[in-house]
């Protein structure tokens, strides 16, 4: 019900609701689910079953070995490869859309003032300036935001071919002069872990940004590590009091020093530091909308036929990439895609 849909429209469009996951879980085929199942949760599936759901299999081998042992084939919604044909499967994506958006409103609530700038009988107000680390999709969804609601944005990412991006929504690049400016840049449009000279740089460009921005939103990640340490604790001290920093990479132990996951903190010189970690949950309905579309795109696939059946198709770089147990096996981490 968080989510704004009553048991009583799910029954309207068709769909049988039942009492508990366990009577549920011994009459379906397949079980979509958005966090990864609980081992007292996966004893409740059986041979043949198929899960669909978030699994992160690189810090979950344990889970792995349950849902093997248990015949299940798991399909890991985190694992969609990232390619074209797969974007409408892309729950990554979605909810990195939605936490990007959420965390600039997020911002907003706990910053005492306008984001754009007035000029009002009462007195003139300038806009206030928000920085954006990181421009991958969450970044580039807060800068979106951001602009829209009329604040200065200034945005950065180790990428630079992102700086286009970042300028045509109307923010401003932060640019680092660095002799290889591909440093920092990897393949498959993730970051690699930059080296310390330029680390240096970049942190010293922050220092000297940090005094004037009130409003930090920080969303860099590298695959498989934690997450870079970006926004030290004299660039807080440094901040002026009522300004606000969003760490949307908290759960990964966040850019920010001094973020605590799933807290929200001020300190003493006045800083907000919001560290949830559960942005997407903050707008059950238009996750659980988006969320579903991702799945429903990846049962059609499964079921080629459209006749209910579903095919296993290894073959495919998409089901493949995605699959992580299947025919009593594990099947994670998947060869390299065929397709780009
Ligand atoms: P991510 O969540 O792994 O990282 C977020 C951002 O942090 C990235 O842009 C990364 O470059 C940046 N970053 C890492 N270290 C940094 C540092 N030290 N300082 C500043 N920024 C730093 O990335 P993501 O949002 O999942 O997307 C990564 C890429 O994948 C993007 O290029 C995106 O466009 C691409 N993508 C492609 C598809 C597709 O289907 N073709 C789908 C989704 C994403």
């Amino acid at each position: 019900m968080k989510a704004g849909i009553s048991d009583a429209a799910y029954a309207e469009a068709g769909v049988t609701v039942y009492p508990d996951a366990q009577s549920l879980c011994a009459e379906v085929d397949v079980i979509a689910k958005v966090r990864p199942p609980t081992s007292d949760e996966v004893k409740l599936f059986r041979n043949g079953q198929t899960l669909i759901s978030f699994i992160y299999p690189a810090q979950n081998s344990e889970l792995l070995e349950e849902l093997k042992a248990r015949g299940v084939t798991t399909i890991a919604m985190d694992m969609v490869p990232r390619i074209s044909r797969a974007q409408k499967m892309d729950a990554l994506s979605s909810m990195a859309n939605i936490a990007g958006y959420r965390a600039v409103i997020e911002a907003g609530n706990n910053f005492g003032r306008f984001f754009t700038g007035q000029v009002t009988a009462a007195g003139k107000i300038p806009p206030a300036k928000v920085l954006v680390v990181g421009a991958g999709v969450a970044g580039l969804a807060a800068i979106g935001t951001s602009v829209s609601l009329g604040a200065i944005t200034y945005a950065f990412d180790v990428r630079p071919e992102v700086a286009e991006q970042i300028e045509s929504m109307g923010a401003e690049f932060v640019f680092l002069e660095f002799e290889q400016a591909q440093d920092g840049a990897a393949t498959g449009g993730y970051a690699a872990p930059s080296s310390p000279e330029f680390r240096e740089k970049q942190l010293a460009k922050f220092r000297e940004l940090a005094p004037d921005m009130d409003i930090v939103i920080t969303t860099a990640l590298i695959p498989g590590r934690p997450a870079p340490v970006l926004w030290t604790t004299d660039m807080v001290e440094a901040m002026k009091p009522g300004s606000v920093i969003v760490d949307l990479a908290a759960e990964r132990g966040g850019n920010c020093e001094l973020t605590r996951p799933d807290e929200k903190i001020v300190t003493d010189n006045g800083v907000t530091i919001v560290g949830y970690t559960d942005f997407p949950s903050r707008m059950a309905a238009q996750s659980s909308m988006l969320y579903a579309n991702n799945v429903r795109h990846f049962i059609f696939d499964l079921t080629p036929g459209k006749d209910g059946v579903i095919v296993q198709n290894m073959e495919d770089d998409v089901i493949r990439g995605s699959t992580v147990t299947h025919a009593g096996d594990i099947t994670f981490p998947p060869p390299p895609p065929k397709v780009k």
